[in-house]
């Protein structure tokens, strides 16, 4: 059968791939002018560091089946994630932990912080900000009010442009506060960089006689040129637009990067630095780090944030709601009134999704219609 997939990003690629090796021939089309949606990355031409030109992307699962799908295309560092924030001028470990509490409280009040998390929650715990807020505890609420304040209140407002309360809970709980004394950003059983990096990775996924890759073209433009009759159409962008926005337009968080080299080794203690309270950027990415690359210059990429705008800026985030959810699932109907049409993957499913969800979605759909 014939496939038309619109978007050569993650979900995209992890199709036209599963599909090709069944023996199906699989077009893919993409509106900007390289594979790998928003996990593109470059070599930087003066420093030879890669760059993660849309935000920073750790790759981190609890899947043994997306893992082993995806090794077969690429080596992987065992990079592991740290973020710090700064508080009160200083960089503090996110998620916020317990080791965080010792940096940010005299020695007594961080001991008896650290008691009452561990008395109440238990070691290892991961309680996200919002739940904590909610204690009756006077010392464990002053912590959380601590917490809410330096770390989510300044960052969840420039990030969304609401306050933590406003928006649902899942987005925060996704950092939650940790009662641990371990750094890293994530827990999952594997994590890391491909080792030369995601659009090499993406190459590779996409080295098949069955896939034709096709640049620079809408689907829009692609089905005025093209017959495409009886095929199967698989949309990874946003559903509507592909419904030419006839019940409303769906609301994105957007961002903007400002990339740079600095003349120095290291910018910053750690990969991302987050902003809560000071700047108007969110994050500063050094991207170096990543891959343990050398060199006596550095890239690093400000990150803000937007309000989506149609055709002024790019989706990044789906916000979460239900109006939102509502308007979605409108468009998703009419879908499912289509023979041959389906929408998968950050955009397509409006899902909040991380890389090794998308992949799971997309592995799982194309074994299913291959069945
Ligand atoms: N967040 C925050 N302060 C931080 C880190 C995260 O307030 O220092 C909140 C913020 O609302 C953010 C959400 O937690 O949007 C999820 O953070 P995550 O790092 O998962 O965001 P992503 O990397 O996907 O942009």
């Amino acid at each position: 059968m014939k496939n038309i997939i619109t978007g050569a990003g993650f979900t995209g690629i992890v199709i036209a791939n599963i599909l090709a090796e069944n023996g199906d021939d699989v077009t893919i089309i993409e509106k900007r002018n390289h594979i790998g949606g928003n996990s593109y990355d470059y070599t930087d031409e003066e420093t030879g560091i890669h760059v993660h030109k849309y935000g920073a992307h750790i790759f981190h699962t609890n899947s043994d089946k997306v893992w082993n799908y995806l090794k077969k295309f690429s080596e992987w560092s065992d990079y592991s994630h740290r973020v710090n924030a700064v508080i009160n001028g200083e960089g503090v470990n996110i998620p916020f932990n317990l080791n965080s509490i010792k940096k940010c409280f005299p020695p007594e009040l961080a001991e008896k912080y650290t008691k009452k998390l561990l008395e109440t929650y238990g070691k290892d715990a991961k309680v996200p900000i919002l739940e904590l807020s909610k204690t009756e505890d006077i010392d464990l609420k002053n912590l959380a009010d601590f917490i809410y304040k330096k770390v989510f209140e300044g960052y969840t407002v420039k990030q969304w442009g609401l306050k933590p309360e406003q928006i649902d809970m899942s987005v925060t709980a996704r950092v939650p506060v940790f009662v641990s004394y371990d750094n890293s950003y994530f827990q999952d059983k594997y994590q890391g960089i491909p080792k030369n990096g995601y659009t090499k990775m993406f190459e590779n996924m996409l080295k098949h006689k069955n896939i034709k890759v096709i640049l620079n073209k809408t689907f829009n433009e692609f089905s005025k040129e093209n017959d495409i009759e009886g095929a199967r159409i698989i949309y990874t962008g946003s559903i509507d637009e592909f419904f030419d926005y006839k019940y409303g337009v769906l609301p994105y968080r957007s961002l903007s990067f400002e990339t740079e080299v600095q003349n120095k080794e290291y910018y910053q203690d750690v990969a991302v630095t987050n902003y809560p309270s000071d700047n108007d950027y969110t994050r500063i990415v050094e991207h170096k780090r990543f891959l343990a690359e050398k060199s006596d210059k550095t890239v690093i990429t400000k990150e803000y944030s937007h309000q989506f705008e149609l055709n002024k800026n790019d989706r990044y985030y789906p916000i979460k709601n239900e109006e939102n959810e509502r308007i979605y699932n409108k468009y998703l109907q009419d879908a499912k009134n289509t023979e041959n049409l389906y929408f998968k993957g950050r955009l397509g499913s409006y899902k909040y999704y991380n890389m090794d969800q998308a992949v799971l979605e997309a592995i799982d759909f194309a074994e299913n219609i291959i069945k």
